[in-house]
């Protein structure tokens, strides 16, 4: 009898980011990515990452964590885990050098080993489990998808992936490896989800430089172009185009700056001796021979993209005769914030281009198409989705199905699988999962607390009315107050004598011993605004009363 393997799906089954995956045999578990995502909503928080106490409790089992890839959603919790549960870390070139700053700045000392595909590394010492990567193309250089060996058979995990048959750069996507893991039996399947409602296939990264070519063809003025910092094959092409036309390029953001040498120092990028143009030598070109490559694809008010938007930018303005070129998808929840963006752009006077009749961004997620061929390949026995919501995973669910894969299940965070000789089973309950909101400087320290981001939300929909009053202590008679502050109340101007009365009555209906006690006179002054701005105003505020004993 083989021990059976569980799938703890800990994040990203159920939202799009903060991937994490513990996979656990005889007592020992690998982690796969750790990822954070960023709220859409302006409450403070800069970073949510995925609940780890299942893995903090179970510490001295965890043997190493695989990683797929260098997006933050794959990798952005890292530090919050490694504090706690130092363990080796398996991750391609570009993976740990986009990891090892991120690490440094948290102050966290991690056994960095690296990988190549085609190595497989076990999840520690004597581990029934480990991974072998293989290559697969997606937005950003050297990702990677993992077979994992375990005494239940092979389980591949797909990291995120798109099936790109004519690749920027790179060893392209490895379907000879996959087929030949189908072939050999492969006992489950977990693939990206995250295009699962779009038909057909994405198109190649490589599509994107002709769309470029044609606007810097046309372009007169200076050229900006927006794209995610990791994207190195997108901002290759964008170099590309500039070189094409003589433009000379100038990086804007910290993000971008960093990840263009790091690409650079690797050779991942290739860029002229040339051609790179500093500050303030960049302002003083002639604006046909500059290209301004920005990080703020998603309207994020600090990128550099915003405040030049916003005419702060220190180094450079916006003015007319630019023309300012999205090469990004607005990612679903930001399209008011960049749409903020590209009006302000408009307002200065530049042309601004995005996703349209041109392919100025293709998607690194594969499409239904790419995603049933996967599933051909492989030729799974059993099916999971991942990386998504639900709805993407239902779909993708089907999709399977669709393929003759003869046992599927979604699953969703927090919800095991448990692999068995001739059979599996879904444990739920077990596993504690949620979201640590934090601030991107505490990611080793606060959590932010999710009562904390309840207040925050409720205060940002009805305010906050804070009402004072001094009472003497030996009768519980009000001689002062109550006083009135508010702050985003609506009906509060005006109304200040009626919420007084109202409290005041409050107070003389409680009988002398609750009138005695300083927290039944404050609930009874809550309660009794509340029930005010409820009838009157049909709104909630937060009310905070504060009793003085005199
Ligand atoms: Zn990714």
């Amino acid at each position: 009898m083989a021990a059976p393997v569980r799938i703890v799906p800990l994040g990203g089954l159920g939202e799009i980011g903060m991937n994490c995956m513990a996979v656990e045999c005889d007592g020992r578990i690998a982690v796969v990515d750790c990822g954070i995502m960023f709220p859409n909503e302006p409450l403070g928080i800069d970073v949510i990452a995925p609940d780890l106490s299942y893995l903090r409790e179970r510490r001295e089992r965890v043997g190493a964590v695989f990683l797929t890839h260098g997006h933050e959603d794959h990798l952005g919790a890292l530090p919050f885990l490694l504090r706690d549960v130092p363990v080796p870390v398996y991750a391609t070139r570009f993976t740990l050098a986009l990891l090892k700053p991120r690490l440094d700045e948290a102050g966290v000392a991690a056994d960095l080993r690296e990988v190549v595909p085609g190595d497989v590394r076990p999840a520690g010492d004597a581990s029934p489990l480990s991974a072998e990567f293989f290559s697969v193309t997606h937005s950003i250089p050297d990702a990677c998808g993992l077979a994992l060996r375990t005494p239940q058979g092979t389980i591949v995990h797909s990291g995120d992936f798109k099936i790109d048959e004519h690749p920027v750069a790179g060893p392209g996507m490895d379907l000879a490896r996959i087929e030949a893991l189908g072939r050999g039996g492969v006992r489950l399947l977990l693939s990206d989800s995250t295009n699962a409602e779009r038909d057909g296939s994405s198109l190649s990264e490589s599509a994107v430089g002709g769309a470029l070519e044609e606007v810097f063809e046309r372009a007169r003025g200076r050229v900006f172009v927006a794209c995610f910092a990791s994207n190195i094959h997108r901002i290759q092409q964008i170099a590309n185009a500039a070189r094409a036309f003589g433009r000379r390029l100038a990086l804007l953001g910290r993000s971008m700056d960093s990840n263009v040498r790091l690409a650079q120092s690797l050779g991942y990028l290739d860029l002229p001796a040339w051609m790179p143009a500093g500050f303030p030598e960049a302002r003083d070109l002639p604006p046909r021979e500059l290209c301004v490559l920005t990080t703020g694809t998603q309207g994020e008010p600090r990128s550099a993209l915003a405040r030049l938007a916003r005419g702060e930018h220190p180094d450079l303005s916006i003015a007319p005769g630019d023309l300012v070129v999205l090469s990004s998808r607005f990612i679903p929840g930001n399209e008011v914030a960049v749409g903020q963006v590209v009006n302000d752009l408009c307002r200065r006077g530049a042309e601004v281009a995005y996703e349209g009749v041109r392919p100025l961004h293709v998607s690194g997620h594969a499409q239904q198409a790419e995603q049933r061929r996967l599933i051909a390949l492989a030729r799974p026995a059993h099916f999971v989705p991942i990386h998504g919501e639900f709805r993407h995973l239902a779909r993708h669910a089907a999709h399977a199905a669709a393929e003759g894969v003869p046992r599927r299940d979604v699953l969703v965070d927090g919800q095991v699988l448990e692999l068995l000789d001739g059979g599996a089973r879904v444990v739920d309950g077990e596993v504690p999962v949620g979201r640590v909101y934090t601030d991107r400087d505490e990611l080793l320290g606060a959590d932010i607390g999710a009562l904390v981001v309840k207040d925050r939300r409720l205060l940002a929909e009805a305010g906050l009315l804070i009402a004072v009053l001094a009472v003497e202590r030996s009768s519980g008679a009000v001689v002062r107050g109550p006083e009135l502050f508010a702050k985003g109340v609506a009906g509060f101007d005006g109304a200040e004598e009626a919420i007084r009365g109202e409290a005041l009555r409050a107070i003389d209906e409680l009988s002398p011993t609750a009138r005695a006690s300083v927290a039944e006179v404050q609930e009874a002054v809550r309660v009794a605004i509340r029930r005010w701005f409820r009838r009157e105003v049909g709104r909630r505020p937060s009310v905070l009363p504060v009793v003085l004993e005199l």
